[in-house]
């Protein structure tokens, strides 16, 4: 059979574990990325059984294990005393129910873990996609520079701001109006937590708080939302004023404001996402990760809904030669689309409901959240087996 030649758009997390999966697959792949170096930001990213049982099938299972955390649970504060409003059990309890393990993984570390099982020879650097062009035989990508690559298929990994989406949908990035503060911090500098690893949020009065240690426990990271109407910038590396976000907490429980406080410096960023599409492909062109499907990040899914794209994509490739892939990108989409949809739309949901200022309707979201508590209300999301799931629609 032909082999089906793919050009992945992008080397974050969706495109190097779609690299990673297509490899194993035995699908011959190269990536295209824009930047001059390969490097994630400083932060952490949550990974839920969903995605680390598929991390772990492509054999990152040790390399996680050493580099990251796995927190004993997920608890939601309120922000003025701390009380505890939500306690979720993680650890080896998630661990037997689900199959595998949530972790909290510094960036860089899970990036690092998906290129170590992409050859070399097939990340391209310095490689900017400008459009994409297509006929019947062949997909072609304009790199900047005017070097071109022509392909079976082009997979867009590239992200929220998408060149390849615009073959799929004409649609913008709509701001959300909130921002988000990132840091890392030593873990000497706020032991008080680091016993008993957790994630731990702090809902308040329009702006909630995350954080939990990363790096094997050497580092804590936190994401701290504050609304803006007048903040744009979507790079990482845009420093925001540590001074303005401990202004932005003033009055918070005592842990927070030491926590901001012990950042060395931190970065701000506009949090945007876009609405569901109800295609996935238009004609040798398929998306995955944000590119797909940008979520705001109150689910803490958007990584792990792109691990499970690139599987799922994989999956159907496989064994599809140029012949197949209509087919294979049909299944594609109808495997995933349901699914991303639904988590699209509870992240938006999250956003309302994280940030309700005091009131009846805070009162209403503490008690059913008091009554949540466990494990049964993630078991739709954390227990999915997005692989299993591509060998169960192909026997039906
Ligand atoms: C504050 C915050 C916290 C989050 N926390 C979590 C979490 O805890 N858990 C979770 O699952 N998700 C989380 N997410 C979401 C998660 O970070 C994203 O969903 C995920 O990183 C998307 O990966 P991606 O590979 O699709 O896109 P990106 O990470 O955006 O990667 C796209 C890549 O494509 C490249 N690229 C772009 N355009 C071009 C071009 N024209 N040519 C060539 N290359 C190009 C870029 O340089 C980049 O390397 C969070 C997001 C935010 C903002």
């Amino acid at each position: 059979m032909p082999q089906i030649r793919v050009a992945v758009v992008g080397a974050g997390i969706a495109g190097l574990t779609l690299a990673a999966a297509l490899h194993r697959a035995g699908i011959d792949c190269h990536v295209y990325e824009q930047a001059e170096r390969l490097m994630e930001v400083g932060a952490g990213v949550q990974v839920a059984p969903n995605a680390t049982r598929l991390l772990h099938r492509l054999g990152l299972g040790e390399h996680l294990g050493a580099v990251a955390v796995a927190p004993e649970a997920i608890e939601m504060r309120r922000w003025d005393d701390g009380r505890l409003l939500q306690q979720t059990t993680l650890g080896s309890q998630c661990e037997v129910r689900f199959g595998a393990p949530y972790l909290a993984v510094h960036r860089a570390d899970l990036h690092g873990a998906l290129l170590s099982l992409v050859p070399p020879d097939r990340v391209h650097l310095d490689a900017r996609l400008d459009t994409v062009t297509q006929d019947a035989g062949a997909a072609r990508l304009h790199l900047a520079g005017g070097t071109t690559v022509d392909a079976d298929l082009v997979v867009g990994a590239d992200g929220i701001h998408s060149v390849c989406r615009e073959q799929i949908v004409t649609d913008t990035p709509r701001y959300s109006g909130q921002t988000i503060y990132r840091g890392l911090v030593p873990a000497d500098r706020v032991p008080y937590l680091l016993t008993n690893p957790r994630v731990q949020l702090w809902f308040g009065p329009d702006q909630h708080l995350v954080c939990y240690p990363v790096s094997a426990g050497r580092q804590v990271s936190f994401g701290a939302t504050v609304p803006a109407s007048d903040w744009r910038e979507e790079s990482w590396s845009a420093r925001g004023d540590a001074t303005q976000l401990a202004m932005a907490y003033a009055g918070w429980h005592p842990d927070v404001a030491r926590l901001i406080k012990a950042a060395d410096g931190v970065s701000r960023w506009a949090l945007h996402d876009r609405d569901g599409i109800d295609r996935l492909s238009a004609g040798r062109v398929t998306l995955i990760g944000d590119a797909a499907h940008p979520m705001l990040p109150f689910q803490a899914q958007g990584a792990n809904q792109a691990i499970e794209d690139a599987v799922v994509l994989a999956a159907c490739l496989a064994g599809a030669g140029p012949d197949g892939l209509d087919e294979a990108l049909r299944r594609y989409a109808e495997l995933r689309l349901p699914r991303t949809t639904r988590i699209q739309q509870q992240s938006r949901a999250n956003a309302e409901t994280f940030h309700l200022v005091d009131g009846d309707a805070q009162r209403r979201r503490d008690t059913s959240a008091r009554r949540s508590s466990g494990l049964d209300q993630h078991a739709w999301l954390f227990g999915y087996d997005a692989e299993q799931a591509t060998t169960t629609s192909r026997s039906a």
